[in-house]
């Protein structure tokens, strides 16, 4: 296993559209190892395979109850809203009230091609949206709450 470097928001491959993989062998198990590695290593709670570099549908997320690797991601269903600060390790030291679902559900191929469906509420649902769009080139400071608290506001602990 290898680290790979992470690329900023300033990388216009950020903004590409991945593609789908078909191949499910030894070079995709290389990619998703090293992804997870990278992940681990950086802290995050997810990450999408453009952040370092490869235009493929591949994520790899651990929030906290296991690492998962979703290759071929989909959103299949969405429920409520939730508004939460969101970060990303491609746009270090930012953070901004990012408006997500409260619940989805996802399915996803393994690292040998099996489907599997998969359900997040709050931050698991969170993490799942923000990786996904980064799949079509989509970072989560284009979905930001329109209409953010004014800072004094959220720390008023009265
Ligand atoms: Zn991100």
């Amino acid at each position: 296993m290898a680290l790979r470097k992470i690329v900023t928001k300033e990388d216009p491959i950020l903004k590409k559209k991945c593609r789908t993989i078909e191949k499910f062998d030894e070079k995709l198990h290389m990619l998703l190892d090293d992804m997870a590695e990278t992940m681990y290593a950086a802290d995050g709670l997810g990450l999408a395979a453009p952040q370092v570099g490869m235009l493929k549908r591949v994520v790899v997320m651990d929030v906290g109850d296991g690492l998962l690797e979703l290759v071929n991601p989909e959103i299949i269903e969405k429920e409520g809203e939730q508004c939460a600060e969101e970060g990303c390790l491609s746009i270090p030291g930012e953070y901004y009230e990012t408006i997500r679902p409260q619940k989805v559900k996802v399915k996803a191929q393994d690292r040998f091609g099996e489907w599997h469906e998969y359900e997040g509420e709050d931050l698991k649902a969170r993490c799942f949206c923000h990786e996904l769009d980064h799949l079509d080139g989509i970072l989560f400071i284009e979905r930001l709450n329109p209409n953010p608290k004014p800072a004094e506001e959220q720390d008023d602990v009265k």
